[in-house]
């Protein structure tokens, strides 16, 4: 019977969340897989954790998953690490956990630490609706191709990332959704430096031009307002009178369907078709 690869969450700052049931994965797993090696064994070495660790990273996803696969086939449990916070969301996790389940391994995934949804939640934008987008790609027509897919998005957006980039994203972002759309700045998040800014794109833009962007970033951007479609005009309303007039309905009875459709008054419909009709 095959081993069950476990998904373990790791602190994305602060040592105190990495959750007791995550200690116990760890120390109950056969082997550990780590995007970094050396991050993972300062972690284990933290909380007193001794395990053979193996490397699973973006460039060795192939051979290094394989191998990983191979041991899980034969009956050991892997504990999957990434560098912080929840292996694969936005890291190389994602093809482990989808070549498991296609060779039928078990995937158990522990809840915990991950910067995404805290980020959204101290965001103070809406929560209800809101949608993930990642890192933007490097590529420029990807990168255009992808802002341009969310120019009417409504919901909340998140985004992650990188200091070096930020001020080059933002820039873009302005450009999408205007310097006036809500942004909250999520930095360092339950670090030492922990910082929420809540602003408008414009602003973010303005400052960090000015001073170079230090540490870790989650950009959580509020969704377009949707807007009220235009109100029809009272020539358009009596016009469609005269259409459902035309398939031999009655005045009122036209009147009636149209000011529901359009949302306008009854009465006064009625009076300016009754009017135009003499
Ligand atoms: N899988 C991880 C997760 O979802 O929690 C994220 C991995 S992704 C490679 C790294 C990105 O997460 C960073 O570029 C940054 O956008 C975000 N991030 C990670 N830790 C953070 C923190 N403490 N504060 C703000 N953003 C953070």
């Amino acid at each position: 019977m095959s081993g069950t690869l476990y998904l373990v969450p790791t602190p994305i700052g602060n040592l105190g969340d990495l959750s007791p049931r995550a200690v116990e994965t760890l120390g109950a797993a056969d082997f550990v897989a780590a995007e970094d090696t050396r991050v993972t064994l300062k972690l284990l070495n933290h909380f007193g954790i001794k395990k053979p660790l193996v490397a699973y990273y973006r460039h060795n996803t192939q051979a290094g998953g394989q191998a990983i696969l191979r041991r899980l086939l034969a009956g050991e449990n892997c504990a999957l690490v990434s560098d912080a916070g929840t292996p694969a969301v936005s890291d190389p996790g994602e093809e482990l956990v989808a070549l498991c389940v296609a060779h039928g391994v078990p995937v158990t995934a522990l809840p915990g630490p991950c910067a995404l949804t805290t980020a959204l939640s101290v965001s103070g934008l809406p929560t209800g609706r809101f949608t993930f987008e990642g890192f933007l790609a490097m590529n420029k027509k990807n990168r255009r191709d992808h802002l341009k897919s969310l120019e009417r998005e409504a919901r909340t957006m998140i985004f992650y990332e990188a200091p070096h980039k930020l001020a080059s994203t933002l820039a873009d972002l302005c450009q999408t959704f205007g310097p006036d759309r809500p942004v909250a700045l999520c930095r360092e998040l339950t670090k030492l430096h922990e910082e929420v800014t809540r602003t408008t794109l414009g602003q973010a833009l303005a400052r960090y031009q000015a001073e170079p962007p230090r540490g870790e970033f989650v950009l959580v951007v509020a969704g377009a307002t949707p807007q009220a479609p235009p109100a029809a005009s009272p020539e358009e309303a009596l016009e469609r009178v005269a259409r459902l007039r035309e398939t031999g309905l009655g005045l009122k009875e036209a009147v009636r369907q149209v000011a529901q459709e359009l949302d306008i008054p009854r009465n006064r419909l009625y009076a300016l078709a009754v009017e135009r009709e003499k």
